[in-house]
């Protein structure tokens, strides 16, 4: 390992907090679906930093936008408008089939966003105790306060008070469990489509018109948190578009300005009055420079044969995991996935991080998914050659693991 390798990792483990498990590796530049680190080694990246970047790495419209946006105006905060974010809320808006966006840094804020649009609906409509927030379980929709109660994995609340009150959860895909729970002190109900860091679990047909449906009969707001599937990800703008069933609320963010962190939600003109001028803000949020990089990704999927693209590509990636399934069933048990998110879930016995771990070793990097599923989240531009590779790397790890058994 070289001196400069040595000193950062030093330095990594010196300074940062010790929040993730990462491994001794240093990435250094990117291009399409590789990147390198500071040894010179090429990784195919099938994750895109969870799912994030969309077009691939130094994509040149993304990079000419972000510099061209760099030397103009990068920040006004939201005193005024500015030009990027003002088409890209428009652009967003048209691709979304939504009516109104507030943009914010992450997704977990713009979750934050759509919590307190929620309970100030209600506040609006003189009915300022109507604060219930039902989410599922296993779900995931961030980490700061809000978000980590509305997460339904209570690990993740542990010593933080989470989670926050009237917020309760249950089971992801059961309509009656919601009919049981849901009743007209519920502010609104949030569900991911498919459920990203649950394990790759797509809602069962008709879940989401149910939810619909039953919101519409209680007052309640229906959201959709499309902050892993939105931006083309399921091979439609967002993945509710596949169903056609319309969110009062639906938060983005991971792929939206192609790793320039943005977040935002989306709203009908109906609920949209509730948040009026005081009542939520933000610095950084649509500043010029994440517009124009979310520009740049909402022009590549309105102007370019990216989405067919996508529904292409998980197709095959799909096709090959399940072939997979099938060749390993001993230690792989299911494959499943919309567009180009896809996991393949791995036996009790078999550790996910181990596989991750021995993948990256063969040059592929994936992320995992709740406690056995092994996500592939590709970049959307990945070619067949680069899944073929992907697939290969992992029928490999996947034949050592059953050789290993006893
Ligand atoms: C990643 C994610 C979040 C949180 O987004 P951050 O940008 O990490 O705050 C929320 N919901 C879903 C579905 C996610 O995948």
């Amino acid at each position: 390992m070289s001196d400069q390798t040595e000193r950062l990792l030093a330095d990594a483990r010196a300074h940062l907090l010790e929040t993730y498990r990462q491994p001794a590796v240093v990435l250094e530049r990117g291009e399409g679906c590789r990147v390198w680190d500071t040894e010179g080694r090429a990784y195919l990246d099938l994750y895109a930093g969870i799912a994030v970047s969309a077009l691939g790495h130094a994509h040149p419209a993304l990079v000419q936008a972000i510099a061209a946006q760099a030397g103009k105006l990068i920040h006004t905060a939201n005193y005024f408008y500015n030009e990027p974010n003002v088409r890209a809320a428009a652009k967003l808006c048209a691709l979304g089939k939504m009516d109104r966006v507030f943009f914010t840094n992450s997704g977990t804020e713009a979750i934050e966003g759509a919590m307190k649009l929620s309970r100030r609906f209600h506040f609006a409509q003189q009915n300022p105790t109507r604060l219930g927030l039902v989410a599922t379980h296993n779900s995931f929709h961030g980490r700061t306060m809000g978000a980590v109660s509305l997460t339904g994995q209570p690990k993740y609340w542990e010593g933080f008070d989470a989670p926050i009150a009237h917020v309760s959860h249950v089971p992801y895909g059961d309509l009656d469990a919601m009919n049981r729970r849901v009743n007209d002190q519920t502010a609104a109900v949030f569900v991911e489509p498919v459920q990203g860091e649950g394990g790759v679990l797509p809602a069962p047909p008709g879940y989401l018109q149910g939810l619909r449906d039953l919101c519409d009969r209680v007052g309640a707001l229906l959201v959709f948190d499309e902050i892993q599937t939105g931006i083309g990800r399921t091979g439609k703008f967002f993945a509710w578009h596949h169903e056609g069933v319309q969110p009062d609320i639906v938060c983005a963010a991971k792929g939206i300005a192609g790793g320039v962190p943005m977040g935002a939600f989306l709203v009908t003109e109906r609920v949209s009055k509730a948040l009026s001028p005081g009542t939520h803000g933000t610095t950084f949020g649509g500043n010029a420079l994440a517009s124009a990089a979310a520009l740049a990704v909402f022009d590549a999927l309105e102007n370019s044969p990216l989405m067919a693209h996508v529904v292409a590509m998980g197709e095959h990636l799909l096709a090959g995991l399940s072939a997979l399934v099938a060749k390993h069933p001993e230690v792989a048990v299911a494959a499943r996935g919309r567009g180009l998110l896809c996991g393949i879930e791995l036996a009790k016995h078999v550790d996910v991080r181990t596989v991750m771990d021995a993948l990256r070793a063969k040059g592929v990097l994936v992320s995992t998914a709740g406690t056995s599923v092994i996500r592939f989240a590709p970049p959307l531009v990945v070619s067949r050659d680069e899944l073929d590779e992907g697939l290969s790397a992992l029928n490999d790890v996947l034949a050592v693991s059953m050789k290993a058994l006893p």
